[in-house]
């Protein structure tokens, strides 16, 4: 059959049709438990009711008017984001994708740093996005050589050294660009005395600390963004993944200071803001709120945590609240048990050669995560060490 899609993907095993809380159904009418929630996008679950709701009734409401006008959905999530975020108050800008949230980050901090105070410094196994310039953002030389040259400008440090980040620290670098828990890189958590030590070397060079929550924010690591559980205070702040539970939405807050270097013409966006995505994301809020959905990534996280050191294939789990990874007893490879359990009935994703990623909806049951514990373990069971 003619494949009708780029090849930017590995063929596809699996076609999925729908979807509902933790379980997702094939074509072939098989259900599956989603540990993975479309990398931690779907928090509260696959078609959540009130998020599904708020968005119907929206798209027969009013989908889009452009930012020419005013519309009202937007600027209230900005304001519940800034009051999830804490601290000095600051302003949001919406778009579409995590790149084009940190794509808003990077131009704000090159008007904030002014002309030749350009340079961002972002860590090696980090990831910030597809775009040229999130591409050379990301700290993944391999992925950059086919599309050289990438814009100029970003510069890379060893992840969790602050010596290395003091040294690239020189008069050119306008901001410092790191995840509270690298995901892509294969789930490392940052530490407090790393984040407290970046926001010191931030505050003495006058750079500005930026933080990407596209994979850790909105509950996902048990505090509403991961950079609270370090005791810092960033001052720009990325999200977008779990903040439409599906519908494209990202957003970059900053500080009230830093947000003031775009002036209109600066910056734009035809559909970032509209009322739909936003619907989508007051909703999303709404019930992450109502349910304390930190508080519950928490709780399953330890459970999570727990069932997975316990299974005899695991050598240790890291990660902070529901963004998790097993790293397998050496020998064991990932791909192959990643494979084999969507075989059984489970959703989770070879994060590298050696671990598995585990993102279950932040509304994940305890059955639920004791049953994906049962059919991971009876995969490694199964599996020989080579
Ligand atoms: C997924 C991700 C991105 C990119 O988001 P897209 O929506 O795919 O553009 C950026 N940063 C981090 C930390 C991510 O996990």
């Amino acid at each position: 059959m003619n494949q009708p899609l780029m090849s930017t993907y590995p063929p596809q095993v699996v076609t999925f049709v729908r979807g509902e809380g933790s379980r997702l159904y094939d074509d072939q009418g098989r259900s599956y438990l989603d540990f993975l929630s479309g990398l931690a996008v779907t928090s509260l679950g696959h078609s959540h009711p009130a998020v599904a709701d708020a968005v119907a009734e929206q798209v027969r409401t009013l989908s889009h008017v452009s930012n020419l006008y005013g519309t009202t959905i937007g600027p209230e999530v900005a304001s519940t984001l800034d009051r999830l975020i804490g601290g000095p108050p600051g302003k949001v800008f919406f778009c579409n994708s995590g790149a084009e949230a940190n794509e808003c980050a990077l131009k704000l901090a090159r008007k904030f740093g002014g002309r030749g105070r350009h340079v961002v410094v972002s860590a090696y196994g980090s990831f910030h996005g597809r775009t040229l310039a999130t591409l050379h953002a990301t700290g993944q030389p391999q992925k950059h050589e086919a599309f050289q040259p990438l814009p100029e400008g970003f510069r890379h440090v060893a992840w969790d050294d602050l010596d290395a980040l003091e040294s690239a620290l020189d008069p050119t670098v306008a901001a410092v660009l790191l995840e509270p828990v690298q995901g892509e890189g294969g789930v490392n958590p940052a530490t407090t005395e790393y984040f407290a030590g970046v926001r010191k070397l931030c505050d003495e060079r006058g750079v500005l600390f930026m933080v990407d929550e596209v994979q850790t924010g909105l509950g996902r690591t048990g505090e509403w963004f991961g950079f609270q559980h370090f005791g810092v205070q960033p001052d720009v702040v990325t999200m977008a993944k779990a903040l439409g539970n599906g519908m494209p939405i990202g957003a970059c807050w900053a500080r009230d200071d830093v947000a003031a270097a775009f002036e209109p013409g600066d910056h734009a966006t035809t559909y970032g803001g509209q009322p739909l995505a936003s619907s989508a994301a007051r909703a999303v809020l709404q019930v992450m709120q109502q349910l304390d959905a930190p508080a519950r990534a928490r709780r399953a996280g330890q459970r999570l945590t727990a069932a997975l050191e316990a299974l005899p294939g695991v050598h240790e789990v890291r990660g902070l609240g529901l963004l998790l990874a097993a790293e397998l007893v050496p020998g064991i490879d990932a791909k192959a048990v990643a494979a084999a359990c969507l075989d059984a009935g489970l959703v989770v994703n070879p994060i590298t050669a050696s671990a598995l990623r585990l993102a279950p909806s932040l509304l994940v049951s305890d059955e639920e995560i004791d049953e994906a514990v049962a059919l991971l373990g009876g995969v490694l069971a199964a599996t020989d060490p080579t």
